[in-house]
């Protein structure tokens, strides 16, 4: 599948979302064959409600109870995972990876690679669909990633990626839900 099918995709997604007032993901179809993926009871309720109108959480306690622990500390608390262990990292279906918070598509699968970092990497985010935030936390001068939806913290954004873009993504496997198109 090439990269303009999954952008319109993602397109599709969310002027359905617009349009109709209500909208569902289709839960995945995971082949046979495919690494399975372990999703906790909270992730897969999630994956259920994230559609465009589901209202946001408005405190943090009630990110809190939508969110599992991994999750909260990551998306709202700007936490990192343990560099080879999130569930992206090696994950390579093609489909859209969704903020873990609010459901917002944020990459295509066509714009992932491997960065040897630890963390799922990309070269490009869809239009519009994150903020960028200049990070001099613990010592060092970074780019934080930020869903433009509702604010959760994703990972970084470096400019030492390999491809024509330039970009490295480098992004918390458990910031991300994935959707197959
Ligand atoms: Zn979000």
């Amino acid at each position: 599948m090439n990269r303009s099918v999954l952008y319109l995709a993602a397109a599709l997604l969310g002027a359905g979302a617009v349009i109709s007032g209500t909208f569902y993901y289709k839960k995945p179809e995971i082949p046979a064959a495919a690494p399975k993926i372990q999703f906790s009871e909270k992730e897969e309720k999630m994956a259920d409600t994230n559609d465009e109108n589901a209202s946001l959480p408005q405190t943090e306690e009630e990110w809190k109870q939508r969110l599992t622990p991994e999750q909260y500390k990551i998306l709202r608390q700007k936490g990192t995972e343990m560099p080879f262990t999130g569930k992206f990292l090696h994950h390579h279906e093609n489909g859209i990876y969704s903020c873990g918070a609010c459901g917002n598509p944020i990459f295509v699968s066509d714009t992932k690679f491997d960065s040897g970092s630890g963390w799922p990497s990309f070269d490009e985010a869809l239009p519009g669909s994150v903020k960028l935030h200049e990070d001099n936390s613990h010592g060092m001068k970074r780019v934080e990633v930020t869903c433009a939806k509702c604010g959760s913290h994703l990972g970084h954004v470096f400019s030492d990626g390999p491809t024509p873009t330039g970009n490295r993504f480098c992004i918390n496997s458990a910031a991300l839900s994935f959707k197959q198109p």
